[in-house]
């Protein structure tokens, strides 16, 4: 049993103030396997306190002292890169290899975030005037369960490469991957207050930074319904905001796909991350004269998507973070049958042989655009299957969402395929691939997926503020 039951403020591993506490559960077993105490309104206000007060020198750092900080976070994480893989597994249910990839990806967050830093015009000389890019202030970072530490990091490392202090307020449902990781800054010799931890309540610890004077920006990452709030609390003090929200993405499959390509492509990239990933591919958009030979190999290519042990190296589903998150996949399975979808693989329950949180990969066929599995991100996996009969039709099929985060085409004309990308609304739109291998290309949403963009320079320039010094 784990009891997580400090926080991190000013460089000190402490006890809460709070007195409340919250479960922590095994979601491949449902078996509880820790407890992690909830800090309250005074244990944020002193974490923001610490961050104010060591912004004052932090922000006067140079260029190289902030590098090197970066590369120390980096090696930090490598460190303890088992124990981060491990913690992961445990607590939120991600197959191993996945959890691998992520780990490295958190690390590597930081070298790629010290060479953005490098190449950053901080200062620019004008005919009459100098603008000087000043870090921003205290920055609030509030991020989500699904992939948490990756979060961190990312909203981490440009605030420190910027200049600025940093509180952050892990998930709930993330507190052993947050303790771990928090050891992780703590070994990395960072000065006292310039990375804060505070673990709590989204209504406790979230709203208390999202209103208070002293916070400069909030950076959240989370759900569509929660950044709205948060959006709207911090207009009140004019903080600046970048959200990362939810999504629906599109995946059209163009009429010259090579479907052995394209279907398991799209089976990998809906189910991405259990099917609990802001960017999973789960509207799959087919051309109606394909429909049986791509049904006919959804089944055939689901036979190789393995679900349940997540320490095997070959699985790719896991189970759902929280008996919450199983219950509302279930729920949403239901809607898309009592509308009138077809299930052609999975359906309600846990797949055969597993307990815990694990719901069944299903992939529902004959789904209309205005159903609310095809509407609604049910970040879990259930995939729908759309037909068209026209491009122009998968298009607007494709942009009939509030969502514009993430979009996939499949095509065997790559110049057709970045046509139909520029008429996509969308912060992204990947050909023929499930990742994006470019480290210097921003990340965020259009519509209500987010409003910032993460990433690179794009990260740094979310956490300074242009001043004119002028003559
Ligand atoms: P969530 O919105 O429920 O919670 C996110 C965070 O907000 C948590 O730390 C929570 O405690 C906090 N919070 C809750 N209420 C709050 C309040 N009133 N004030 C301040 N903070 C509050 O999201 P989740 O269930 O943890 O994560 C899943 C969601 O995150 C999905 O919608 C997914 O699409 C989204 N997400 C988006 C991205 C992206 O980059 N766009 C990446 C990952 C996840």
């Amino acid at each position: 049993m784990k009891i997580i039951d400090k926080i991190y403020v000013n460089g000190q591993f402490t006890a809460p103030h709070g007195t409340e506490t919250q479960d922590l559960y095994n979601p491949a077993t449902g078996e509880k396997i820790g407890i992690v105490h909830l800090g309250d309104q005074i244990d944020t206000d002193q974490a923001i306190e610490s961050a104010k007060t060591a912004f004052l020198t932090f922000s006067k750092s140079t260029l190289k002292e902030r590098g090197e900080i970066l590369q120390r976070l980096h090696d930090a994480i490598l460190a303890n890169e088992e124990a981060l893989n491990n913690a992961a597994v445990e607590e939120y249910g991600s197959p191993i290899s996945a959890t691998k990839g992520r780990t490295r990806y958190a690390a590597q967050i930081f070298l790629d975030t010290k060479a953005a830093m490098e190449g950053f015009e901080f200062e620019k000389q004008l005919e009459y005037a100098t603008i000087v890019n000043e870090p921003l202030g205290v920055i609030a970072a509030i991020t989500p369960w699904n992939a948490d530490y990756t979060h961190i990091c990312g909203k981490l490392a440009p605030a420190i490469a910027a200049g600025c202090t940093i509180v952050i307020k892990p998930s709930e449902l993330s507190a052993i991957q947050t303790q771990i990781l928090t050891e992780c800054f703590d070994q990395a010799g960072v000065p006292n207050g310039v990375i804060n931890i505070v673990n709590g309540t989204g209504p406790v610890v979230g709203a208390v930074m999202t209103a208070h004077p002293d916070i400069a920006a909030v950076t959240f990452t989370g759900s569509t319904q929660i950044g709205r709030l948060i959006g709207s609390k911090a207009a009140e003090t004019m903080k600046r905001v970048t959200l990362e929200l939810g999504g629906k993405s599109p995946n059209i499959i163009l009429e010259d796909a090579d479907l052995q390509k394209a279907i398991p492509l799209a089976l990998a990239i809906g189910f991405s991350n259990s099917g609990q990933a802001c960017h999973a591919g789960t509207r799959i958009i087919v051309p109606e004269s394909k429909l049986e030979e791509i049904k006919k190999l959804i089944v055939e290519n689901m036979k190789n998507i393995k679900i349940g042990d997540l320490w095997s190296a070959e699985s790719y589903i896991g189970p759902m973070v929280s008996q919450k998150q199983y219950d509302t996949v279930q729920r949403y399975i239901q809607s898309g049958w009592d509308q009138g979808a077809e299930i052609l693989v999975g359906g309600l329950g846990h797949p055969e042989g597993l307990g815990g949180f694990y719901a069944k990969p299903t992939v529902f066929v004959n789904v209309e655009s205005n159903m609310i599995i095809a509407k609604e991100e049910i970040f879990g996996p259930v995939l729908c299957v759309i037909t068209y009969k026209t491009e122009e039709e998968a298009i607007n099929i494709a942009n009939d969402t509030i969502y514009g985060l993430s979009a996939y085409i499949s095509s065997g004309n790559a110049e057709k395929a970045k046509q139909i990308a520029r008429q996509i609304i969308s912060g992204r739109v990947l050909i023929n691939t499930a990742v994006n291998r470019e480290s210097k290309a921003p990340f965020g949403g259009f519509k209500q997926s987010g409003i910032g963009r993460t990433s690179w320079a794009y990260g740094i320039e979310e956490y300074v503020e242009p001043k004119v010094i002028a003559l």
